[in-house]
Formats: structure tokens, C-alpha cells, sequence
């Protein structure tokens, strides 16, 4: 990143030194105490490794931990630990069916240097707000935060249950997803990963990054369809008992690498908590301070970590949930209801171009006091109806979120801004919660420090960044990266140098209804 923003938090702050010990093992000696559940209330309770192989329930329903841990640590106990340091307890905490041992595996092959920067997400300090930059990863999206981890904690589970068959990994994408979950699995013993993205859907950089996937076990589709076709294509797919026991007899087990899979999201709670830390740790706030979260959104998972996060003990004030033209998320926190019933809109940040938000069923499942008829009773209004209304209880379980939307227009100006005033470059999706965020200070005159998630590099989505920074884009998204590393001089991540030149690997492109064929074919 080039300079311009005056402080990067924990850049100046005293590196670990080699051979420090990993804080005392102590959350990982009580034996198992956290099971999962279903959100739809019609299953047993399993075990974390249980719900991190299967993905989904049987009863449809996502699932959850039936009670969310406290930290596993004090605050100050922290300071000056690291990315890795703080991971360990908190994953301890919420999958204590795993050993030390195992968890210490996984989070040590994760987090390693296929992250750009040492400090794994580097907080940055601009006039308003801090940055939370979650896409140092391989594909330079958050979603490498948890699709890092994913793989090692599926195959750790796989060996912990002692589960015989292949797995295969379904992934439906709005862009980032897809690539994440192919650099994870790919070449993973025992796992074979399917991606289905829709076709025009996805930026030319998100497409070009996942039909050049190497890897003998990664398969890759475009689908007729926009991203919920594809996801509701896949939930189908998991949901068709018939097809499961197809596939069940050909030795291959179906799973999840969407945010569905709690093994997605619970990676996800870390990289807030280190926020908090990180801050503290350099007298930005001090300990118990409050803080506010602005996390743009689409399938609801980044923001329910922050949610998760809280719920252990971080003082978040407000959860601050951006949205862009598709706007389900900003009405419904405003009204009650869940419409989606509406035009479906394909915007400068597609990887939030959603009308259904998976996650936030989980999030509706914790407010209705884990009544799971309740949520029930809303996921089946969605399917028959295209929308609910929640209860009074769960309105006001809602209080500390605040839905806001911003159009690409505004998104726009507020890249070009920030750039001209600050000398910070950020991408599309971040520009949609910063403008939300601007919008509620000035409404609310709210003045908590404040961290907006950072989701992606800018590179990623570089045509609508050069026009943001007023620049030509040049003839396709491979030249529009060329054209803002000259204007910006911003570090362009490995992963996306001389894409334009790697070797398709993946054409196919199917219809929707040919998705359990073509599953068929790929796990022959
Ligand atoms: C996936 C994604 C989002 C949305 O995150 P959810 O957890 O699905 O709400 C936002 N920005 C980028 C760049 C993404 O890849």
C-alpha cells in the first residue's frame, strides 16, 4: 500500500519474536461442551467437526453453536500477539472437539505467507474511520480469511470422524467465494471441489481468476442464472434426498464451502476480535471502549461474525450493514420485512449482488431465542411467498443494526475521493459500506471509532475503479489493473499479475437444471 494514510496501526508496533509460546492451552481442556444445532430445530446436536463435514442439515436449516462462547482470554492478556496467537483460542473455543494439536495445524498451514502482508489483515487509519483489510489473501478478497482454514479443518474433521468417503465440495459464487475455495481445495487428498458462478455475473478479473484454476481435483462452471440461481441450485441439490444417496453409493460425500458451512464462519469472528486488540494495543481506544462495525454485505456472513463477536465479548456498538442496489437488507432492517420481490440489479460490487442472505437466518434463529419453528415458519414464507415479517422479539433483537445503501454513482465519488483527499485506494464493495457509513454520521452524529470491513483489493474490480479515479480503463479489467498501478502506484497482489496470460483451464457452461449431471460427471 503506498502511504498517504497517517498511521498503520499495527505496523509500528514491536513484531513477535520467534519461538513465543502459543497462549496456555487451557480452553482446550474442558472436553467437548459446544454442539451445533439446526436453525430449523428438527436435528440432533453434533459436534463441531459433525457440522463442518456436512455443511448443511438435513432438515435445510444452517447450523449453529447452541450457546456463543465468551473470549477465551482477557484483552490485555493479548497485546502484541498475533494473527495466529489470537486465532488458536477463539477457534478453541467454538470447536472444542478438536485438540490443540489439530486446531494449531490448521490454523499454522492457513495462515502463513500466501498472505501478502506479515500481519495477516493490517488495519489502516484514514480521517473518518479505520480499515480492516481483509484481502491480503491468494485472490485478494475476505474470503480467503476463512476459505484458507476451510480445508484443513474439513480434512482434520474427516479424520477426527473417521469418514470413509470422498468429499466433494459444492460452491456457489458471486465471484470471490469461487476462486477462495478453489485455491484452498485445490489438490486436497479425499476432496474434489465443484464451482458454479453465474455467467455474466462475475467481473472479467473474478472469472478469469477461477477458469484458470489448476488442480486435479477443481472443476469450474458458469450457470445460465444469477448468483441466488445458483445457490438455491446447490441448496436444491444438498436438499434431494433421492441424489444424495446416488451420490452416497458412488462413495462421495456432499459438503459445503459457502458461508452456510460453520467451518466458514466462525474463522470469520477472529480478524474482529484482533481488531480490537490491535486498537487497544496501540491507544487508539482503550479496553471496553465501544467500537462500530460497518461490513459490506451480501450473503450476511462477515457481518454475522461481528455479531458472533460480540456476542463473546467485544463492545460493538452499532453493526453498520451496507448494501448497494439490491437492497433487501438495508428495507429490511429498516422495516421488518423481507422482500424480494424486486428487480434484481448488476452493480460495480457483484459479489454483493444478492437478494437472499443465507446467513441471516442463523441470525434470526439466535433473536428468536433458538426458536427453530419460528424460523422455520419465515424460510418457508420466503420460498412461498418471497418474503416475511419478523416478530416484535426479534425487531428488537435488531436494534443494533443499521441498514444503508449506496448506488454505484456514490460509490464511485467515494473511491475518487478518498484517493484524491487521503491517497487511499479501496475497492467497490468497502466503497459501498463507506458511503453508508458517511451517510449515518451524518445522520446520527455517532462519533465511535469506527471499523469498516475492507473486502477486497481494488484491482479486483479495476474497470470501475479507474473510472472512479477518472482515469481510461483501457480495452478490457487486465489493462484497467495496468492503467491504475500507474496512477496509484498500490502494490498489485501476486494472484492478479499477468492473469490475462494464464492457460484456460475450465469452459463449461451449463443450464441450471444440469447441475446434478454435471456433478455426476466431475466425481466419476
Ligand atoms: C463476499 C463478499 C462480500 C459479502 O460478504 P458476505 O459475507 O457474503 O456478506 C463483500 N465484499 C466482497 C469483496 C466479497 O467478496
Amino acid at each position: 500500500m503506498t502511504g498517504g494514510c497517517r498511521l498503520v496501526v499495527n505496523r509500528e508496533l514491536p513484531k513477535l519474536k520467534s519461538g513465543v509460546r502459543f497462549p496456555s492451552p487451557a480452553p482446550f481442556k474442558k472436553g467437548i461442551k459446544m454442539y451445533y444445532k439446526s436453525t430449523r430445530g428438527n436435528e440432533k446436536k453434533i459436534s463441531s467437526a459433525q457440522a463442518i463435514i456436512r455443511g448443511l442439515a438435513d432438515d435445510k436449516g444452517l447450523y449453529v453453536p447452541e450457546e456463543i462462547p465468551s473470549l477465551p482470554f482477557e484483552i490485555k492478556d493479548m497485546i502484541n500477539k498475533s494473527y495466529k496467537e489470537i486465532a488458536l483460542p477463539i477457534l478453541g473455543a467454538f470447536f472444542d472437539d478438536f485438540t490443540y494439536e489439530e486446531l494449531k495445524h490448521c490454523v499454522d498451514g492457513a495462515y502463513t505467507d500466501k498472505f501478502d502482508d506479515d500481519e495477516i489483515v493490517p488495519i489502516k487509519k484514514t480521517e473518518k474511520c479505520y480499515f480492516l483489510e481483509l484481502f491480503h489473501g491468494r485472490t485478494a478478497a475476505f474470503k480467503d480469511m476463512a476459505l484458507s482454514i476451510l480445508p484443513y479443518l474439513l480434512t482434520t474433521a474427516i479424520k477426527k470422524e473417521n469418514e470413509k468417503k470422498k468429499v466433494c465440495i459444492l460452491v456457489a459464487t458471486s465471484g470471490d467465494t469461487g476462486k477462495a475455495a478453489l485455491e484452498g481445495f485445490a489438490d486436497v487428498p479425499g476432496t474434489e471441489i465443484i464451482v458454479f458462478y453465474p455467467n455474466k455475473g462475475v467481473s472479467k478479473i473474478q472469472e478469469q481468476q477461477m477458469v484458470t484454476q489448476e488442480g486435479d481435483n477443481t472443476h469450474v462452471f458458469a450457470i445460465n442464472g444469477n448468483f441466488d440461481d445458483a445457490q438455491n441450485g446447490v441448496k436444491e441439490i444438498f436438499n434431494d434426498e433421492e441424489f444424495s444417496r446416488q451420490v452416497e453409493e458412488k462413495g462421495i460425500r456432499i459438503s459445503s464451502a459457502n458461508s452456510i458451512n460453520i467451518g466458514r464462519l466462525i474463522p470469520q469472528v477472529v480478524y474482529y476480535v484482533y481488531s480490537y486488540i490491535k486498537l487497544v494495543e496501540s491507544g487508539e481506544i482503550k479496553d471496553k471502549d465501544s467500537i462500530n462495525v460497518v461490513v459490506p454485505t451480501g450473503n450476511f456472513g462477515n457481518i454475522l461474525a461481528a455479531y458472533y463477536a460480540k456476542q463473546m465479548g467485544i463492545p460493538i456498538n452499532k453493526f453498520i450493514c451496507a448494501s448497494n442496489e439490491n437492497k433487501v437488507l438495508a428495507d429490511f432492517l429498516n422495516t421488518g420485512k423481507y422482500d424480494i420481490d424486486r428487480d434484481f440489479h448488476l452493480t460495480s460490487s457483484p459479489s454483493m449482488d444478492i437478494l437472499i442472505s443465507s446467513n441471516l437466518e442463523r441470525l434470526l434463529y439466535h433473536l428468536a431465542e433458538q426458536d427453530g419453528n419460528e424460523v422455520r415458519r419465515y424460510m418457508s414464507q420466503l420460498y412461498d411467498d418471497s418474503g416475511y415479517e419478523i416478530s416484535e422479539k426479534i425487531k428488537l433483537g435488531l436494534n443494533d443494526f443499521v441498514g444503508g445503501c449506496a448506488d454505484m454513482n456514490k460509490v464511485s465519488e467515494a473511491i475518487g475521493n478518498l484517493y484524491n483527499e487521503e491517497n487511499y485506494l479501496i475497492d467497490t464493495h468497502t466503497a459501498v459500506a463507506y458511503c453508508v457509513y458517511s451517510d449515518y454520521v451524518k445522520k446520527t452524529s455517532d462519533s465511535t471509532p469506527t471499523i469498516i470491513a475492507s473486502t477486497a483489493s481494488a484491482y479486483k474490480f479495476a474497470e470501475s475503479v479507474a473510472d472512479a479515479l477518472g482515469i481510461d480503463k483501457g480495452k478490457d479489467g487486465f489493462e484497467s489493473v495496468l492503467k491504475v498501478k500507474e496512477k496509484t502506484g498500490v502494490f498489485v497482489p501476486e494472484g492478479l499479475r499477468n492473469l490475462d496470460k494464464k492457460r484456460v483451464r475450465h469452459d463449461g457452461l451449463i443450464d441450471i437444471d444440469e447441475m446434478k449431471q454435471t456433478i455426476l460427471k466431475c466425481t466419476k
